[in-house]
């Protein structure tokens, strides 16, 4: 025995001199070397006082010492919390009140700002890692012995606490169990055909479930190695990528590389995937990839709740603007939003899953998670989608985003596919905001072309045949990029915020 995630995958390593984690600068961690580290770090944890159970916040920069810190709180029994490195001193305040950790980890330069807060908040101890993987919780562990009796945790335990987006709202604390996260990197190891040879280039942030989770438990269930580069950066993915086999990304990562002029068939020869999620690819970026370099990105849909849900094929059709089938184990189903009863295919509802997963609820919050759970165990995701004739998954958008204007839904990925084809626009956002006549009106922003300028009533009159009348946007608004978050993510929030008043 010993903690579920953790030994399955010390168990599953063949041979633990082989290499776990290489960074830009050359610094090299084999998985030998990665569990004796969790050891160091598990021991140093339990030296701070933190127990079994006990959460420990981490908000610091990304660097190897994330995910050793990571398998040290495995072993310790702790909860792994990670928070954004934007959140502000108020909202981590939030955070800390919310999750009541024992130890806060955060980056040197701010623990003068920060420690006050979280001590007054009942946190135990206060320390630092830095960008480098340096600072006082890394110096605690080198110090610290290897040698740890791991604490016993089963399957149900919770491994980490992870906050959502807070794309719809304030973020909630999910709790992930050992079993959510083992289950799913078992089961993207094998439709994605991971081995022990694989180098996955890694540029993604340490705090969201892409880059954490989808990323990293794939690659240490599998023996794989990762190149961990400290963000995304295109001459620096572009530079590593020859040594890699495959590249997990958000679609922003695709739609810069395609900017870059190294973006070519032969740089991209040797590799084997590449995987794109957390918000929706552009069917057009998706075929200016394949265009370009010959490779049909994958893409799979999942959630911080849920890990990942579905995924394109790896063999078989790829197919731009649908997230592929449920993975297996999971179950899906298109519902009712109302009444939650099924649909048939082809129509649009309220997607639900279940399956090993799927996490245990929310933090501190059961009546949310009561809400959002269906008696049968399917868990409510929030987005709207259907299911096509061949079993492909398209996601339409969210339900917080639908826009009921005089009676009638529309879905806003309906619309912006419309905007999206018009000659001299690049992409779009529509949302809606209240309207003396119709509750709300649908509203759009664009971004143009470089050199094209997009007239309002231009794009108003090609709509005019193209989407029934109620359908149409009230206004266009032309804006030199749409709002996004670190994991691309448009923000709808802000955009509605934004233009609360537009037609009052
Ligand atoms: P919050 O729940 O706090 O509002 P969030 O939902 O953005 O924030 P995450 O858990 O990071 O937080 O994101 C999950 C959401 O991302 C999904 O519910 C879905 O809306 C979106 N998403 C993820 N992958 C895809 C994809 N391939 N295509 C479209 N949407 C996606
Ligand atoms: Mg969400």
């Amino acid at each position: 025995m010993g903690a579920h995630l953790y030994e399955e995958i010390r168990r599953g390593i063949a041979d633990p001199a082989r290499l776990f984690i290489e960074t830009p600068t050359g610094r090299r961690i084999t998985y030998a070397d990665a569990f004796a580290e969790a050891g160091r770090f598990a021991s140093a944890l339990r030296a701070l006082g933190v127990e079994p159970g006990d959460r420990v916040a981490v908000q610091v920069e990304k660097s190897p010492e994330v995910i050793l810190l990571l398998l040290g709180c495995l072993r310790a029994g702790a909860v792994f919390l990670p928070l954004n490195t934007a959140y502000t001193p108020a909202e981590l305040a939030y955070f800390i009140e919310d999750a009541e950790p024992a130890l806060f980890v955060c980056d040197p330069k701010a623990k003068g700002a920060l420690a006050e807060m979280a001590q007054a908040r009942g946190v135990k101890a206060v320390e630092t890692l830095d960008a480098a993987g340096g600072g006082s919780l890394r110096e605690a562990a080198s110090a610290a012995s290897p040698d740890f009796a791991d604490a016993m945790r089963g399957p149900d335990d919770l491994a980490a606490i992870l906050y959502t987006s807070g794309t719809t709202g304030r973020s909630k604390g999910a709790m992930l169990t050992h079993e959510n996260l083992a289950s799913n990197g078992r089961t993207l190891k094998e439709i994605w055909r991971f081995t022990a040879h694989d180098v996955l280039l890694h540029a993604l942030p340490t705090f969201h479930t892409h880059g954490l989770f989808t990323a990293t438990n794939t690659i240490l269930l599998s023996g794989a190695s990762m190149l961990f580069a400290p963000r995304f950066d295109a001459d620096e993915v572009m530079r590593l990528m020859p040594r890699a086999t495959t590249m997990m990304g958000v679609p922003t990562f695709y739609v810069r590389l395609l900017q870059h002029p190294g973006l070519t068939r032969e740089a991209t020869a040797h590799m084997r995937l590449f995987v794109s999620g957390s918000a929706p690819l552009l069917a057009e970026t998706h075929q200016a990839f394949s265009a370009r370099t010959g490779h049909a990105i994958l893409e799979r849909y999942g959630m911080t709740e849920t890990n990942m849900n579905t995924s394109n094929p790896y063999d078989g059709d790829r197919v731009p603007g649908t997230v592929g089938f449920p993975l297996p184990g999971v179950d899906l189903r298109v519902v009712d939003p109302e009444t939650g009863a099924p649909l048939a295919n082809g129509e649009i509802g309220m997607i639900e899953v279940r399956g090993p997963n799927v996490f245990k609820g929310y933090w501190r919050n059961p009546e949310k998670t009561k809400a959002e759970f269906r008696e049968d165990g399917f868990f409510v995701t929030g987005d709207l989608g259907k299911i096509d004739a061949r079993g492909y998954v398209h996601i339409v958008g969210r339900g917080k985003d639908l826009v009921i204007t005089g009676g009638y839904n529309v879905y806003p990925k309906e619309v912006e596919t419309e905007i999206d084809l018009l000659p001299g626009i690049v992409e779009s956002a529509v949302f809606g905001v209240p309207h003396p006549d119709f509750g709300e009106g649908v509203t759009a922003v664009v971004v143009a072309e470089p050199g094209a300028a997009i007239e309002e009533s231009a794009v108003l009159t090609a709509l005019a045949d193209r989407l029934a009348r109620y359908k149409q946007p009230k206004r266009v608004i032309v804006l030199p990029e749409l709002p996004r978050n670190t994991m691309g993510k448009v923000q709808k929030a802000a955009l509605r915020e934004r233009y609360a008043d537009l037609y009052t």
